[in-house]
């Protein structure tokens, strides 16, 4: 242990050959984007603190990213800005660095002289290829550490795991020993060198992204922002969670796109959930979803390299779909039609329709919404790339473990089991609007997000 930080949470990714360097040790942030209950920041700020020297915080802005548009940069820049006020107020040097990630890392620990590199861990294969080829250019140690579950991706377990009911008792059994509270942040020792502030213009201009994709305003960006919106859920909204699978319930936490920037840490949530005065039962279901389920879809990227492919699929559900492949479809359609929620499905289109302009689909709907993108293409490839594209285009949220595992999940079975045989699926389950217009008011939420040229019969598929 670091002072109260597991040593299981960081990892040395690479060992040095040569003499230490004597500059300051530098916090690679990259998916946790916050300065509070940062385990990697918290490492950060131990070593530099252990070594005498300053610690810089680094972001290296790509110009851009799998298919991010300006709504997710828009968000994440805020959320950064903030991060820089924050760290600036307790003396610790931010820097943002435009253009391609690897070569302006690299460039900034030779500028810097930095003795030691510390990074947040993300089982992404663009993340992980980025790590793998810094560390093959400097020659100081480099540490990872997993800020983002509440036990560490490599510690739960060493494999992929089948399904929720194979990692929680792996994860139910560690909760003890990681799902502790957070100490405070070491003073850096030696003071800020004196960086200019972040030109913050600049950095949206040389973005090279979608700009149609609207930003949004019904959620804060930042630290602030998502500390906000999980008092609004605590006191509001969990106490109702048991609803979750009702999209006009209005219950959910919204955590998503904070989580996923790394604005506010899960286990901090996770904390304050078990310390409220809530139901057990809702307070129980949503730590299942918090804490199980985004950690099995970690586990999944982390072990399956083929996680946004066919290819990850099981066995079982590779073979029931080929076995289906050629099976008639009574509707096919290409990107064009989904993506502008021109299908005649009215449930499907409104869902399409909440996610283009919200940046966030209800995530009873995310399951139905990805089942049929199967049944409307002709093929589970196809299937696959169009869900992908268009969740991480629109979704705050997207291009994150969890996207692809729940999109891997509708189409692929992953983590479920075979299902009665039926056309085009085969044995994957299957999801239909009658069966949601049983479970909630599909009409109610059809009209709230429709457009009203588009038609409003809920029953179609
Ligand atoms: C096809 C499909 C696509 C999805 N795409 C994404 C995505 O791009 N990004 C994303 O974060 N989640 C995704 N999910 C998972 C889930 O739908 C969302 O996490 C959830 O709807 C986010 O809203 P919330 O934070 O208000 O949810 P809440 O119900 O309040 O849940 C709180 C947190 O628990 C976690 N969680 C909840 N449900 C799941 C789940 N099924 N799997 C893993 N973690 C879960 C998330 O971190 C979520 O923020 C997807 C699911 C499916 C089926």
């Amino acid at each position: 242990m670091t002072r109260n930080i597991h040593s299981a949470r960081i990892r040395l990714i690479r060992e040095p050959s040569g003499r230490p360097q004597a500059g300051p040790v530098v916090y690679w942030m990259s998916r946790d984007q916050r300065v509070r209950d940062n385990w990697a920041l918290l490492f950060a700020a131990d070593q530099a603190a252990e070594r005498g020297v300053p610690l810089s915080v680094l972001f290296c802005l790509s110009p851009k990213f799998l298919d991010a548009a300006i709504r997710h940069y828009g968000f994440l820049l805020q959320g950064l800005a903030e991060v820089e006020n924050v760290l600036r107020a307790r003396q610790i040097a931010f820097a943002l660095r435009l253009g391609e990630v690897v070569p302006s890392v690299i460039d900034f620990l030779r500028e810097t002289n930095a003795g030691m590199l510390i990074t947040d861990f993300d089982p992404l294969r663009i993340k992980r290829q980025w790590k793998q080829d810094v560390s093959a250019e400097v020659d100081i140690p480099v540490f990872e550490v997993d800020a983002h579950n509440i036990v560490p991706c490599w510690e739960t377990s060493s494999k992929q795991e089948y399904a929720a009911r194979t990692i929680r008792p792996k994860i139910h059994r560690r909760l003890d020993e990681f799902l502790t509270d957070f100490p405070d942040l070491a003073h850096p020792p030696a003071a800020m060198q004196d960086l200019p502030p972040v030109d913050w213009q600049a950095a949206r201009s040389s973005l090279q992204v979608d700009m149609n994709v609207a930003e949004v305003d019904w959620l804060r960006p930042g630290e602030e922002g998502a500390r906000a919106m999980l008092r609004e859920f605590l006191d509001h909204r969990l106490e109702r969670y048991e609803q979750r699978n009702d999209p006009n319930a209005d219950v959910l936490s919204n955590l998503s796109p904070y989580l996923h920037f790394g604005q506010i840490s899960a286990q901090r949530v996770a904390l304050e959930v078990m310390n409220s005065n809530k139901s057990p039962a809702a307070r129980e279901a949503f730590l299942e979803e918090l804490i199980v389920r985004r950690e099995l879809a970690d586990n999944f990227c982390w072990h399956n390299k083929d996680y946004d492919r066919v290819d990850g699929f099981p066995d079982w559900a590779k073979k029931t779909l080929d076995k289906h492949r050629k099976d008639p479809r009574d509707h096919c359609y290409g990107l064009e039609a989904f993506e502008t929620a021109a299908t005649h499905g009215a449930l499907w289109n409104a869902a399409q329709q909440e996610m283009v302009s919200t940046g966030k689909m209800h995530g009873y709907m995310r399951m139905y919404w990805a089942k049929k993108i199967l049944e409307w293409t002709t093929s589970p490839e196809e299937a696959m790339s169009i869900a992908i594209l268009l969740n991480d285009k629109y979704s705050l949220d997207g291009r994150d473990p969890n996207g692809y595992t729940g999109i891997a999940w509708s189409i692929g079975g992953v983590h479920d089991r075979p299902w009665f045989e039926r056309p085009i699926f085969g044995q994957i389950r299957y999801m239909n609007a009658k069966g949601c217009a049983r479970k909630f008011d599909t009409r109610a939420y059809i009209k709230r997000f429709t457009t009203p040229e588009l038609p409003l019969d809920p029953h179609l598929q």
